[in-house]
């Protein structure tokens, strides 16, 4: 840990900068950069995030010297601001905030007015000329310190902050409808009433000594780090425990101080839609949290985001304020030449940066900022790349609603409000109104919509469990917004026309009244809400490409989408494929710009109709006979398949994978299907019903699966070889070029290996002959057994290729079920046992280290070896960096996820690359 823990900023000068965001946190290293980029920021100190590692390493300690460092920095302030912390006469006041490496937007805690007590309280007024004014803040501050540092939360989820209970009382009391309302005496009664209960529920008196103030409120932030909604969020966005946060500390400027005042956030560009167009909202005779917490409508900043409404903006009601902003908008992306969020405050004119940082942004967004940088050279195609989280780019395949039926809803008058689109794409659910409830229902299987009045942290589980966001206040930066855009959810906030009861779970617009569990629309990208059921139809790519309703060059959209599928295809150096079983899933895969299939799974052809019948009696069957009986029914239908299949690909590999079904999947077990059954085979049902018996499995996973299947009964891979080579030889007659490569799954020693070449080869000889065709062709197998990663030298001496079944291999090295792991895993993540599902994000260090010797012994023995993957990880970017990493030829994935693993696939190469030179 470095000697120095406290690092200042202000006044154009700053000891960070921001390259230093794992020490100094987003937020710290942001404002120093932008003090020394000679940005008005108010001055201020950093504590560092090894200052919060060691606070949690050395049961809440603070490391020798932080005392000092902190008290040397609130000199330093105090000379920069001309006012000192504690002074009666002209008191600094201080703003405590988090600020870990990567934003984690209203999970932590912050403390505002900090320093103010019944002396500086009063300096604060004079100082001000604004006695109200004062008395607000530090009615504010009381309530924030109970909350923060004292942790004076709502009881229950459908229960009011007991400090706004107190709030809404006295209002009530003096007949003020608005906060703005209230007189002095009010607020100097309502200090007392927060004071006393604080007294009496948190049994401490609230401190006077701005320093006890100060140190407490830093042990609360660093706190904050391990609170409960700050796990989750650090869970579901995979963020490790042991980055800790920073804690800043920031003189305060005062937004609410009178006409000429004001405070808002803005992004530099749209961030809902990308368009390069300065956005944000303010309030005027407001503090920061009053925009973001949607309790007042903040207005537009400028003219061209007002459109029609009737509101003021910033651009009419301060131009030159308006004006400076404007240039500091340019002056910050052609620094971080990025689309930045920020935050300011106009005190008595005077325009400061409270926060700059990395602006969240929508899929299509993040897309389109990307492409427009590039064109207006402000980034290369590469950072335009490796800027985008690829699972943005599902957004792009996200489902709109049908225009035919929202048409039709709105004619039936079922439009309820428009409010702003923060999250495109559009969903239809059941109402909820809190977050609890939304988890539940969500569990319980329901689609819901969670309908809030404002969104706060404690929501996040609720927002992520449900289909879409609703709010009826906020604005397009209130926290609703910020976390639905990072999510990926349908959003719409600030429904305005809607109200909203709790406590008898209903919701009302224009006389028409939805209750909890109604079913309702809402469209994230127009910001319509319907009541009731309303269509999906889908997003404009899939149409171009999949449907092909759509031409691609009278959407805007897929112009977008494909311009950057098309710079990732010229930087990525692995191959993408699809596991496709059906024609129409190797259609789509090569729409999405699959370049061949990297697993067809031959048992899923079964499922259909009539043919799981004729699997089943082969399974069933006592003999050779029963089962080449079967066989022989089975084999027009795959050949016909398989023709499909090869078709739609072409001149692309199809690696077609022989049989490997777990048996129960298979087999029938009610009674009523083992008699009919029965019946088909002309067989006693109780023989029938005997015979299921014996072959019951007690780990099916384990059984008599894949290959060991082909070995035991070899009729069987020869009938699938023998119905791959028929339709491979048919299209080859036809003059197309095809290339088929047949996988043996499963496979754990070389032995198992030749045994089904020797099949393979044969039929596959025999079937040419036949047709007097030579097909080029390769046999190769799955690596999914630790067994086999650990011989692979041996198995690649016949082996032409290797595909890593990286589901199974999961499954066997960490020795769970895929089937039962879902009991348990939840809870070995949120223990730390894991740091993301193994069967999502591959375990690198564990399984990886298999796959490692794998392809070291596979390739040892076969040089140039062709390796892939088939397992779900093909189509999960980190895993697929591990694969770039590992000198993989290809991942395969499902076609919905092509798009994802192709610019996963880049970003693996551009960092590889990095890496190398
Ligand atoms: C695997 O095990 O990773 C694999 C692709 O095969 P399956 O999922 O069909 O077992
Ligand atoms: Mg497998």
């Amino acid at each position: 840990m470095a000697d120095k823990h406290v690092y200042y900023f202000g006044g154009e000068e700053a000891e960070g900068n921001a390259g230093m965001r794992d020490l100094l946190g987003g937020k710290g290293a942001n404002l120093a950069e932008m003090a020394s980029t000679g940005i008005p920021v108010p001055a201020g100190f950093t504590i560092s995030t090894e200052v919060c590692t060691s606070f949690y390493e050395n049961g809440g300690k603070y490391p020798d010297g932080l005392e000092a460092a902190v008290a040397s920095a609130i000199e330093r302030v105090e000379k920069t601001m001309d006012a000192k912390f504690g002074d009666p006469a002209d008191p600094l006041l201080l703003s405590v905030r988090s600020g870990a490496r990567v934003s984690m937007p209203g999970m932590m805690d912050t403390v505002l007015n900090l320093g103010l007590n019944l002396e500086t309280v009063e300096g604060l007024a004079r100082k001000s000329g604004d006695e109200r004014f004062a008395w607000d803040c530090f009615r504010r501050f009381v309530q924030m310190y109970g909350d923060v540092v004292l942790e004076m939360k709502p009881s229950g989820k459908d229960a009011r902050d007991p400090f706004e209970e107190i709030l809404h009382a006295k209002k009530v009391e003096v007949g003020a409808g608005m906060d703005m309302d209230l007189s002095v005496d009010d607020l100097k009664d309502l200090v007392v009433r927060y004071k006393a209960m604080i007294v009496e529920q948190a049994g401490v008196e609230f401190p006077e000594d701005p320093r006890e103030q100060l140190w407490n409120a830093i042990g609360a932030v660093f706190n904050s780090w391990n609170n409960d909604r700050a796990n989750t969020y650090r869970r579901i966005n995979g963020i490790p425990d042991n980055w800790g946060t920073a804690v800043n500390v920031q003189s305060m400027v005062y937004g609410n101080l009178g006409d000429d005042s004001g405070t808002g956030v803005a992004f530099t560009r749209n961030p809902a839609t990308g368009e390069n167009i300065f956005y944000g909202e303010y309030l005027m005779k407001a503090q920061g949290e009053d925009v973001v917490a949607g309790i007042r409508t903040p207005h537009p900043i400028n003219v061209t985001q007002k459109g029609e409404d009737e509101v003021e903006s910033l651009e009419e009601e301060m131009p030159g304020i308006y004006a400076e902003l404007e240039a500091i908008r340019l002056k910050l992306e052609d620094h971080y030449r990025d689309m930045q969020d920020l935050e300011f405050t106009i005190q008595n004119g005077r325009l400061w940066l409270l926060q700059t940082r990395a602006g969240k942004r929508t899929g299509f967004a993040a897309i389109k900022i990307a492409i427009d940088m590039v064109r207006e050279k402000l980034i290369t195609k590469e950072e335009a790349i490796l800027r985008i989280d690829p699972e943005q780019l599902n957004q792009f395949l996200r489902p709109v609603f049908d225009p035919g039926q929202k048409r039709k809803a709105t004619e039936e008058g079922r439009l309820m409000a428009k409010g702003i689109n923060a999250g495109p794409g559009a969903a239809t659910g059941k109402i909820v109104f809190n977050a609890e409830d939304a988890e539940q229902w969500a569990a319980d299987g329901e689609e819901v919509i969670l309908v809030r009045i404002e969104t706060s942290p404690e929501d996040i589980r609720g927002m992520n469990a449900a289909l879409g966001i609703l709010t009826s206040a906020g604005g397009s930066t209130s926290h609703a917004a910020l976390v639905a855009r990072q999510m990926g959810k349908v959003c719409v906030v600030g429904a305005r026309e809607i109200t909203i009861d709790y406590k008898r779970r209903k919701l009302e617009s224009g006389g028409t009244i939805l209750s909890e569990g109604d079913f309702i629309s809402i469209d994230g990208s127009t910001g319509e809400v319907l009541a009731g059921m309303i269509k999906t139809k889908p997003s404009e790519v899939i149409q171009v490409l999949i449907e092909k309703t759509l031409e691609g060059k009278d959407s805007v959209v897929y112009r977008d989408y494909e311009e950057l599928i098309g710079w990732a295809n010229g930087l990525r150096t692995m191959r993408v494929r699809a596991n496709a079983d059906r024609p129409d899933q190797a259609a789509a895969a090569v729409a999405f710009g699959g370049e061949g299939i990297g697993l067809c799974r031959t048992e899923h052809m079964f499922f259909e109709g009539e043919r799981i019948d004729w699997v089943r009696r082969m399974i069933l069957a006592s003999d050779e006979q029963g089962r080449k009986e079967a066989l022989a029914k089975l084999l027009p239908m795959q050949r016909e398949d398989f023709h499909g299949i090869f078709a739609a690909m072409g001149e692309r590999p199809v690696t077609v994978r022989t049989l490997d079904p777990p048996l129960h999947e298979f087999l029938p077990h009610e009674e009523e299907d083992i008699a009919e059954l029965a019946g088909k085979m002309g067989i006693d049902a109780g023989v029938l019903a005997d015979k299921v018996t014996s072959l019951k499995e007690a780990n099916p996973m384990l059984g008599h699966r894949g290959c060991r299947l082909g070995i035991v009964y070899p009729e069987i891979t020869e009938m699938q070889v023998k119905a791959i080579f028929e339709a491979v030889c048919d299209l080859a007659s036809e003059g197309k070029k095809v290339s088929p490569e047949i996988m043996i799954p499963l496979v754990g020693s070389a032995k198992e290996f030749e045994l089904q070449e020797e099949v393979v080869r044969r039929v596959a000889s025999d079937v040419m002959e036949a047709r007097g065709v030579e097909i080029d062709y390769l046999v190769g197998t799955m690596i999914e057994i630790p067994r086999a990663a650990l011989t692979a030298d041996a198995i690649a001496v016949k082996a032409e290729f290797f595909s890593f079944g990286t589901n199974d291999l999961t499954q066997m090295t960490l020795g769970i079920s895929r089937d039962d792991a879902g009991k348990f895993i939840g809870n070995y993540i949120e223990k730390g046992v894991w740091p993301a599902d193994p069967f999502q994000k591959l375990d690198q260090e564990g399984v990886g280290t298999l796959v490692k010797i794998g392809v070291e012994l596979g390739r040892g023995e076969r040089e140039g070896l062709k390796i892939g993957i088939c397992g779900e990880h093909g189509g999960e970017p980190s895993s697929i960096e591990f694969f770039q990493k590992t000198g993989f030829d290809y991942v395969s994935c499902s076609p919905y996820r092509i798009p994802v693993a192709i610019l996963a696939a880049a970003q693996a190469a551009l960092k590889g690359a990095g890496e190398g030179s």
